[in-house]
């Protein structure tokens, strides 16, 4: 999706004034994108038409290009059809607050209720309980069981030969017995919605009356999800959903359509198989994430203001090359002073906000003083071959610079890193980074 919109975006990069024909060849790739990241039909359908009277309506804006409009009223638009604000998790006014689960089989729910009681054990010091109602697989309890002992949360179990129901009704009296301030039920799920299934949740909702139903989504099926998601719906009237799997490569079109399928907010999201990787659902994070541009807007917007273009181009050309090296790493110091914290700008690089590399570059405006007297007391030859730098060079450049040997190996360390990173991420699929660097 991102390759094929960043194509557009930049074939209308410089054009002083958008015509209607513009906007009708921007809609049409962005409606062939949307389908691709496998968003149903209808809701791209109204998608473009919304995009497409706010683009003709629009004024030009003198601070923005023609294409950044555009690309600000798409990612505005997906926004807002996501849900605009983050919902938070309903809470009971009287303790229990009951969450049950709900969704096909291997969509993530039982994983799900594991991050969820993690979560809120973590945030809100929680106690929840654990119900086993997926009896159809000796498997599926056996694994609520490792998640409760992983996390020190109990699980109320009756093993395989009991009516879910029945396990419900103990399992919710044994919560009121202990005060247990949360509910999670983990259901059973099948291949395809089956009334058999229906029924039974329809049961357990009866009878539990959660607080949350939450309808929980592999993102990877897409469209798919969609139709799951309606189906479930209409059967039990979920209060929200969960989208698991974001970790893959997966686009997130099963978020818009589920969204405007179901009407239904998107609480959290699932990004790892560890108990602790479902982050809140944030609709214009998501918006840009389908996107595939990070907060590329706003960083379309810093750098154009701030970075000298034709240098932006020899850098990139020199991360590409791999021969990035300390006198550009000083010209790169120098232009990062003028654009403001570098962690903050790198977090706008799509896939860079949860880059774990990133914490480790931490270069703080103070410190940059510090990186440049090192650059400093390096000999020409050093500056160009970073791998010249063997300890008694370090030795003698922490002597000439005044700081210590740790800080110059440390220093050393991240440059490699950084521009390791950069490197591979000229090589990846990012297009956006072209962008940026004004190619
Ligand atoms: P259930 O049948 O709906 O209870 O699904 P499970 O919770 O058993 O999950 C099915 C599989 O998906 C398991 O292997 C999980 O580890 C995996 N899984 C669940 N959520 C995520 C996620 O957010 N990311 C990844 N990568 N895997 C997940
Ligand atoms: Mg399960």
């Amino acid at each position: 999706l991102s390759e094929r919109l960043q194509k557009v975006f930049s074939s209308l990069k410089g054009k002083g004034k958008l015509s209607d024909e513009d906007i009708r060849k921007v809609m049409r790739e962005v409606r062939m994108a949307l389908l691709e990241a496998d968003v149903n039909f209808d809701v791209v359908k109204s998608f473009v038409k919304t995009v497409r009277e706010r683009a003709l309506g629009a004024e030009v804006m003198e601070s923005l290009t023609p294409s950044q409009q555009v690309i600000k009223i798409v990612d505005e638009e997906l926004t807002k059809l996501m849900g605009q604000e983050a919902v938070p998790l309903n809470k009971a006014p009287h303790i229990p607050t009951i969450i049950m689960m709900v969704g096909l089989q291997g969509a993530g729910k039982t994983t799900t209720a594991g991050k969820l009681a993690n979560r809120l054990k973590k945030n809100d010091k929680a106690r929840p309980l654990f119900i086993a109602g997926d009896v159809y697989r000796p498997a599926a309890i056996e694994q609520l069981k490792t998640i409760g002992q992983q996390l020190d949360i109990p699980v109320y179990d009756e093993g395989t030969d009991h009516d879910p129901v029945d396990i419900v009704k103990n399992g919710l009296a044994v919560a009121a017995e202990n005060k247990n301030d949360y509910v999670i039920i983990d259901t059973a799920g099948r291949l395809e919605i089956d009334e058999q299934l229906m029924e039974e949740l329809q049961k357990i909702k009866d009878l539990a009356h959660p607080n949350e139903i939450l309808f929980v989504a592999d993102s990877m099926t897409g469209q798919v999800a969609a139709k799951v998601a309606h189906g479930f719906d209409e059967q039990l009237d979920i209060t929200g959903v969960v989208l698991t799997k974001l970790d893959g490569d997966t686009r997130g079109g099963a978020a818009l359509s589920i969204r405007s399928v179901t009407g239904k907010p998107i609480k959290f999201i699932g990004q790892g198989e560890k108990l602790d990787q479902l982050d809140v659902f944030h609709p214009d994070r998501m918006a840009n994430r389908i996107l595939g541009m990070g907060d590329m807007l706003t960083l379309i917007e810093k750098a154009q203001t701030d970075y000298d273009e034709k240098q932006a181009k020899q850098v990139a050309e020199k991360i590409r090359e791999n021969s990035f090296d300390f006198n550009d790493f000083i010209d790169q110091m120098d232009q990062i002073q003028k654009m403001g914290p570098l962690d903050e700008l790198m977090k706008m690089i799509p896939g860079m906000a949860n880059n774990p590399q990133l914490a480790n570059i931490n270069i703080g405006e103070k410190d940059i003083a510090h990186l440049k007297a090192i650059v400093y007391s390096m000999t020409p030859q050093e500056r160009e071959d970073p791998d010249l730098l063997n300890p008694s060079r370090r030795r003698r450049i922490a002597k000439g610079s005044g700081q210590s040997v740790q800080n110059v190996n440390r220093m050393i360390k991240q440059f490699k890193q950084s521009r390791d990173m950069m490197n591979k991420m000229s090589k990846g699929n990012m297009a956006g980074m072209d962008q940026l660097m004004g190619n």
